[in-house]
């Protein structure tokens, strides 16, 4: 969905590991092997800047994670797994959200799990790592974005696996449906008999399981599927009255 935001992807053409290289596998190793160094490097990017980051903080959330918060306002929505780490559903309104990746600007307690916006995170450089502030942890805290090599945040997938163990309908949008464990989720739903709806311009592994296929992006059915939710309420409401 942030591509239509201009955020660029990682993978396929023009994404930005394709073009300067993906990340070393072995990230998340690196960082538990000296936080303190991660850190000042961390605060050295911050300083220099780069394309990607001025990117997701110049980036604002489009009609499709709009319409989608629109939905959950409306009832139609329970909850969202998201595989972005930009921010743009929580800018959007969007309340009920999993962000399997993290997010870019939070910041996270590898021993507790505790998120908060990096804002909320007093860094002393003279002190570094920082420390989690919840009572009894202590635990080291770091960038909340999931890192090469990095478990997902076991609170994340105990969400994601309760939200779709209750769901009775599970509608993907504009994912390529290859990275795990998000992708297994809409396919777990489908297994239990929950109907599938897929908002994608592009064929996925996931079409032989859809039940509903919507080719187009998620900046326009989205939208469209609000109006058409609106339109088929106030004609009901209209019924009502008569
Ligand atoms: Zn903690």
């Amino acid at each position: 969905m942030s591509k239509e935001s201009g955020i660029p992807t990682f993978r396929g053409e023009g994404g930005l590991w394709t073009t300067q290289g993906e990340p070393p596998l072995n990230q998340y190793e690196t960082f538990a092997a000296d936080p303190k160094r991660w850190w000042e490097r961390r605060l050295a990017d911050a300083r220099t800047g780069n394309a990607f980051g001025a990117s997701i903080e110049g980036a604002q959330p489009n009609a499709g994670h709009r319409a989608l918060a629109e939905l959950e306002d409306m009832g139609r929505v329970a909850h969202v797994i998201s595989q972005n780490i930009d921010d743009l559903h929580r800018r959007a309104g969007q309340r009920s959200l999993t962000e399997i990746h993290g997010n870019r600007l939070w910041m996270r307690c590898v021993r507790c799990g505790a998120r908060w916006p990096r804002e909320d995170i007093p860094v002393d450089e003279a002190n570094l790592p920082p420390r989690c502030a919840a009572p009894g942890c202590s635990g080291i805290v770091k960038g909340d974005t999931v890192m090469f090599g990095e478990p997902i945040p076991p609170l994340a997938l105990a969400r994601c696996e309760a939200e779709t163990a209750q769901a009775d309908c599970f509608m993907t949008v504009g994912t390529s449906a290859v990275v795990y464990p998000a992708a297994a989720y809409p396919i777990e739903a489908a297994r239990r008999g929950v109907p599938l709806i897929e908002v994608n311009p592009e064929e996925t592994p996931l079409t032989p399981l859809a039940d509903v296929v919507v080719r187009a992006a998620s900046g326009e059915a989205l939208p469209a599927l609000v109006a058409a939710i609106r339109e088929r309420q106030n004609a009901s409401h209209g019924e009502g009255s008569r």
